[in-house]
């Protein structure tokens, strides 16, 4: 019997081929097509919408770089905000730092939740369970406009722009974001694969901009996120925050006694520099 494949479409020329060892769970929910299958190099796969969302083998990648830069350029967040991140490794990660109190979910779909929890157990690894994780089932634009709290970090773990996330990557989501983070705090994003989505950093850059004082990309390379580095917008009014010395991250690293397989607090302070094809589009944006 011939092995099915699977086609990321996320680009209309071009994408990702992965062969289906398996395809363990499969469902149209009621926001998103959701198939998780098993790959010999990749290990179990998780896509929603023709868009491969994360792997058992490189998610440490993404959900390091997601979590750790933010937090340790912080230093004392007790109250984190995350938006979408129904496969529970965002979550997972925030927990690691002993300091945070309470963290909230906002994730649209409880589908995700639920297969990722049976299927990629590994990602959330108990997080969903943990006393501080607040998990709330909403539309996250929603959530941020009518919430009262504030928090100090707050983590946009979205799909890209389109279905679902497409309102994750509005001015209206953003001016909910600018309301909901505490004094002092910062707002982090997923924000597309640069060199194939460069328009997507433009007009993030735009709309934080008209809100927030200060606003910078960071990127990493996510091998399952093809077409080059991925960049994090980084939105805060508290610019110290991303001048946090290296000894400084080094110390706070230390401190919270975190396991890393890729993020470290050389590559925080790298991570900031962009290539140059960034840098004149966001002057030419
Ligand atoms: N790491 C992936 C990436 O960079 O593309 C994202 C992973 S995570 C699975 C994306 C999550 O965003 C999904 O669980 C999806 O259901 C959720 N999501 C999409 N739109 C949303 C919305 N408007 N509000 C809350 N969650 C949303």
């Amino acid at each position: 019997m011939s092995t099915l494949s699977y086609l990321e479409t996320l680009y209309p020329s071009w994408g990702q081929q992965f062969l289906m060892d398996e395809v363990v769970f499969e469902v149209k929910t009621e926001h998103q097509h959701l198939v998780i299958f098993k790959n010999a190099q990749w290990g179990t796969v998780m896509a929603l919408d023709g868009v491969i969302q994360t792997t058992e083998k490189d998610e440490f990648v993404y959900h390091e770089m997601m979590v750790h830069v933010p937090l340790l350029a912080h230093g004392n967040a007790k109250k984190v905000l995350i938006i979408g991140g129904g496969d529970g490794g965002i979550l997972r990660e925030v927990l690691k730092h002993q300091y945070v109190e309470s963290v909230t979910q906002v994730e649209i779909d409880q589908q995700v939740i639920d297969m990722c929890i049976t299927y990629l157990p590994n990602h959330s690894a108990g997080a969903y369970n943990n006393p501080k994780a607040n998990i709330v089932i909403d539309d996250g634009v929603e959530f941020v406009n009518r919430c009262t709290e504030k928090f100090d970090v707050i983590i946009s773990d979205s799909t890209d722009p389109m279905g679902p996330g497409e309102v994750l990557f509005t001015s209206r989501f953003y001016q909910g974001i600018q309301q909901s983070l505490a004094e002092g705090g910062v707002f982090v994003a997923q924000n597309g694969v640069s060199f194939l989505q460069t328009g997507e950093v433009v007009t993030t850059a735009k709309r934080l901009g008209s809100l927030f004082q200060d606003v910078h990309f960071y990127s990493s390379a996510i091998p399952t996120y093809v077409g080059g580095i991925m960049c994090f917008a980084w939105a805060s009014d508290n610019r110290a925050l991303l001048n946090v010395d290296l000894a400084t991250l080094e110390s706070r690293f230390a401190a919270a006694g975190l396991q890393t397989r890729f993020y470290t607090p050389q590559l925080h302070k790298g991570s900031f520099a962009l290539p140059q094809y960034i840098l004149d589009a966001l002057n030419n944006g």
